[in-house]
């Protein structure tokens, strides 16, 4: 399939007519954290001789760049703890046609690298924070410190990037009361945060997650007891649906793949760190990369060929069921969240 936009450019078009132009990037599955909802206690990594090279994850970007995709996103496990990972930031940064380059990471590396990711050409950073009391982040994170997720904060904000985000899991009866202290550390500090409903993505033994569901409505009606809160058109390429406060710049964004699927204006894949292609964030549809990569390390066009050829198994949308037995059983370090 070698679909065309108008323009005659290479495209990314699926078969629902959905356009991708935005790629997730895993560059490891190992963390330096364990969260209870992403992890379970013991996990198995990624032997590292499986995992692409720097140089793998920079063609490939390069690849994605020439078929339309103007948005990546670095994730993991936790990105910044891969050796000599600025190697391929500053290689992606240099692509002119990535308008967007953006990271999420839990922010425990931010003081090392913040400065760094900014002259390499990052826009915008996410960082995960789940709760502002420190005997809770040890154990929502299993083995983390608030402080370095704080301190990472601080450290993104010295840097200047255009937006910061926090990312906010919310567990029923864990951290469902901290909505309202969160959204005021986001306002205080000038940035944005968004509350993510929990997917059911791998087998976690440490809570039920059909217990813990927290709806993104219920989310919103806590909030309001307390800001005054309005929808607003803001598309930010991915699945967040957003709402502001007279007067705040801070944006609260709700990404909710249970109470609003958000599938039909799709525009996403991810390609894990051993160099698979995933279509969908809820299903197994895949194609292997790192095949073709290493099948023809000079050869650009198999790779940009196999990459189109993979828009066709694109399905539809996920088919998440909290009560049902997780289908998938990759966790979210091993997806690219
Ligand atoms: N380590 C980095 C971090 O925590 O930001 C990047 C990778 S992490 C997998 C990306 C995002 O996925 C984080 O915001 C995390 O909270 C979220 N996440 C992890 N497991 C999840 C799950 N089961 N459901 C919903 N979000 C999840
Ligand atoms: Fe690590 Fe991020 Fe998963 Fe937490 S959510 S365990 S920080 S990859």
């Amino acid at each position: 399939m070698n679909m065309m936009t108008e323009s005659r450019k290479p495209a990314l078009i699926d078969r629902f007519g959905r356009h991708v132009t935005y790629v997730r990037m895993s560059v490891t599955d190992r963390c330096d954290f364990r969260c209870v909802y992403c992890m379970d206690e013991k996990m198995t990594f990624v032997p590292r001789e499986q995992l692409l090279t720097l140089e793998e994850m920079g063609r490939l970007g390069r690849a994605f760049v020439k078929l339309g995709v103007h948005k990546i996103r670095l994730t993991g496990g936790e990105p910044l703890t891969r050796r000599n990972v600025m190697q391929l930031f500053n290689e992606l940064g240099q692509l002119e046609d990535l308008r967007d380059f953006t990271l999420t990471t839990n922010g425990s590396q931010l003081p090392k690298y913040a400065q760094q990711l900014k002259v390499a050409g990052v826009t915008r950073i996410n960082i995960s924070l789940d709760t502002l009391d420190a005997e809770r982040f040890r154990s929502l994170t299993r083995i983390g410190q608030i402080e370095q997720t704080l301190n990472g904060i601080d450290a993104a904000l010295a840097a200047g990037f255009e937006r910061i985000k926090l990312n906010a899991v919310i567990l029923k009866n864990r951290n469902h009361d901290e909505i309202i202290p969160l959204v005021q550390f986001a306002y205080d500090k000038g940035i944005d945060i968004s509350f993510i409903e929990e997917m059911p993505l791998g087998v976690i033994t440490e809570h039920d997650r059909a217990e813990a569901y927290y709806s993104s409505d219920e989310i919103l009606r806590d909030l309001r007891t307390q800001f005054e809160l309005a929808p607003i058109a803001v598309n930010t390429g991915g699945p967040s649906k957003y709402y502001q406060s007279p007067g705040s710049k801070s944006r609260v964004g709700f990404i909710s793949p249970h109470s609003h699927n958000f599938c039909d204006d799709c525009n996403r894949v991810r390609v894990t760190a051993e160099g698979r292609l995933l279509l969908c964030l809820g299903q197994e549809h895949s194609m292997d990369l790192r095949r073709v990569l290493r099948a023809h390390p000079l050869d650009e066009a198999p790779l940009l060929a196999a990459i189109q050829e993979a828009m066709s198994l694109k399905p539809k949308g996920h088919e998440f069921d909290l009560k049902a037995k997780p289908i998938l059983f990759r966790h979210m370090n091993a997806t690219g969240g």
